[in-house]
């Protein structure tokens, strides 16, 4: 069946960038459990706000909860999380938000993955680079220590590996930065405000 809006009649992301008096971006976080991800893309959202700007953050909570319920944690699974994490991301930029993904993303073969759905020109991304053994001692979520225990297999950092990515755009080290010094790297790195 064709489709009854050609698509070079909708509005273009240009369009939408104007209507809100900004660029669209993802911003990618990638980094440990208990790095610091989730922190500094609030206090970022919220930043942003205060200057006016439209966000959305995708996180395991909002996406893992929801539109990728149905998938476990299988290599499959894994690729199918990141590639609708992916479409969703894309679909936010495309309509002119300022896109805040956080997920571990362990591996290069994931991140490449997201980039390339994403598209490259609009994938910006940002290592929180937090040592093991800080993660483990602020243990947010108790997770690390059921990972020592055994009651978590795979758990990245403990027995599953993390991939320290090549080439960040930003690398924040969250034990020598406050959030705040996070975020002010993050805005000045990428000129959206
Ligand atoms: P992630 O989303 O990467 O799993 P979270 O943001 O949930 O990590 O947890 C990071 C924890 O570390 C929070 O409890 C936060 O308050 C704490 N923390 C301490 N110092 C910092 C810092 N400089 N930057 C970011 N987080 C920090």
């Amino acid at each position: 069946m064709n489709n009854i809006f050609p698509t070079d009649k909708l509005l273009q992301r240009a369009d939408k960038e104007k209507l809100l008096g900004q660029k669209s971006i993802a911003i990618w976080f990638t980094g440990l459990s208990g790095s610091g991800k989730t922190t500094i893309a609030l206090a970022l959202e919220k930043e942003l706000y205060s200057r006016g700007l439209l966000t959305q953050i995708l996180d395991g909570d909002n996406i893992r909860t929801g539109i990728n319920s149905n998938l476990g944690f299988s290599d499959a699974d894994r690729m199918e999380n990141i590639r609708r994490i992916a479409e969703v991301s894309k679909l936010f930029v495309q309509a002119g938000i300022i896109t805040i993904c956080c997920f571990v993303s362990p591996t290069a073969e994931i991140r490449n993955a997201a980039k390339k759905i994403i598209g490259a020109d609009d994938f910006i991304e940002v290592f929180v680079n937090t040592p093991l053994e800080i993660c483990e001692k602020r243990d947010v979520k108790g997770l690390y220590a059921k990972a020592r225990k055994g009651e978590i297999k795979d758990f990245t950092g403990i027995d599953a590996p993390f991939e320290h990515p090549a080439n960040p755009e930003i690398e924040l080290r969250t034990h020598e930065l406050t959030v705040i010094e996070s975020v002010k790297k993050i805005i000045e790195k990428l000129n959206i405000a």
